[in-house]
């Protein structure tokens, strides 16, 4: 189908780095904060994110991640799983418990994918709030979900699908829209 370009690197970038700002702002410095990126993309994004804060206030951000379907499927009947349930890239465990969770994600659509992810958190101990960065949100949403960071508002039909290239998985960063 046709295929439209609706973000290059450079929007990219600056959309990230607005948020990274955003984040710093909305929560007065980063103290208690941990970002968790949704794989696979949002693992990136959030490590990007992670790096720029980093950058801004002088100190490091804790940064996750979280595989939705591996949560779902490693599931034992009595409710423990043998992976850890938020590791950092070194596969150490992030603890959530009273941490303000930034939840990051490349697409937000209907909104199930968080609803997920906030089930995961949510076992691994009582986090003091949890937020979402999104970099794109295409609409849809069939949960009252809403992201607090938004790089790219995209309003999508259905039959609409949104390509997200990041440097780290696919060689180049932009984001296409395609119709199916
Ligand atoms: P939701 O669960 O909100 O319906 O969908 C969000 C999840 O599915 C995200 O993890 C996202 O990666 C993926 N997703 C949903 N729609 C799209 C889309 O149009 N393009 C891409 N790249 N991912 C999507
Ligand atoms: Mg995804």
């Amino acid at each position: 189908g046709e295929k439209r370009a609706i973000m290059d690197d450079t929007a990219i970038r600056r959309g990230l780095t607005r948020i990274a700002h955003e984040i710093v702002e909305k929560n007065k410095g980063i103290e208690g904060c941990v970002l968790v990126g949704i794989r696979t993309r949002g693992v990136y994004l959030a490590r990007r994110l992670a790096e720029q804060i980093r950058e801004i206030e002088g100190t490091p951000v804790a940064c996750g991640e979280l595989d939705i379907t591996g949560y779902r499927d490693d599931r034992s009947p009595d409710g423990q799983r043998g992976a850890i349930a938020v590791p950092d890239a070194g596969g150490q465990p992030v603890p959530v418990h009273d941490k303000r969770v930034i939840l990051v994600d490349d697409v937000l659509y209907t909104g199930r994918t968080i609803r997920a992810a906030m089930d995961a958190l949510m076992d691994q101990g009582r986090p003091q709030s949890i937020q979402l960065a999104v970099l794109l949100d295409r609409g849809h949403r069939e949960l009252p979900i809403r992201p607090d960071y938004v790089g790219k508002n995209v309003p999508t039909s259905k039959q609409e699908s949104i390509r997200v290239s990041l440097q780290e998985v696919d060689g180049e960063d932009n984001v296409t829209i395609t119709e199916r």
